[in-house]
């Protein structure tokens, strides 16, 4: 550590000690070109993560958030709630491993839906065309927003008035489908 006094960059710990919280420990340090002491405070680093949006902007990581997108898009689906927990958790443990302290968001956005495809399609086709909607933006909050303004409906278009009225180009129930395409256009 430099010396504050003399700038040299030699010195030698003297006497180290915790402070009562036990979070912080106090050194005191004498420097060996000048012989003068000082005190430092060394403790526990708390970077929280953060998130990289594509347009450079930074976001505190939040693991509410991936839970919440998640329960967005496996909105009435068989899904259990301990299954979405269970898969926030893998992906913040992941993340959290992996990345120091930052992490951009679209690493996050393309874990959810590789989990979610593994668990639900239609959860999955659901968060997909919405995710990648917005990958400009790239923000999950808004992912989960527009999830919940427009909850995913299906067959509806057929059901009321008899009629086969307006619709879609899906024709019908694509809800089951396998194929991972884009979600039937809804208005
Ligand atoms: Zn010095």
């Amino acid at each position: 550590m430099r010396c504050p006094f003399c700038k040299e960059n030699d010195d030698k710990v003297i006497d180290s000690r915790e402070s009562t919280d036990a979070f912080v420990i106090r050194r005191r340090r004498e420097c060996l070109s000048c012989g003068r002491r000082v005190t430092t405070y060394e403790r526990i680093e708390e970077t929280p993560l953060r998130v990289v949006k594509k347009d450079g902007t930074r976001i505190p990581f939040e693991r509410r958030k991936i839970l919440i997108g998640l329960m967005k898009a496996c909105e009435k689906r068989p899904v259990p709630s301990e299954m979405l927990e269970e898969i926030t958790q893998k992906i913040e443990d992941y993340v959290t491993e992996r990345y120091d302290r930052e992490v951009p968001s679209k690493v996050i956005g393309n874990l959810v839906m590789r989990e979610l495809r593994r668990v639900d399609q239609v959860a999955y086709v659901r968060f997909a065309s919405v995710y990648r909607a917005f990958q400009d933006v790239e923000d999950f909050e808004e992912v989960a927003e527009e999830l919940r303004r427009r909850p995913p409906r299906k067959r509806e278009a057929a059901a009321p008035g008899g009629g086969a009225a307006a619709g879609g180009p899906a024709g019908g129930d694509g809800e089951e489908a396998p194929g991972d395409g884009p979600e039937p256009a809804s208005p």
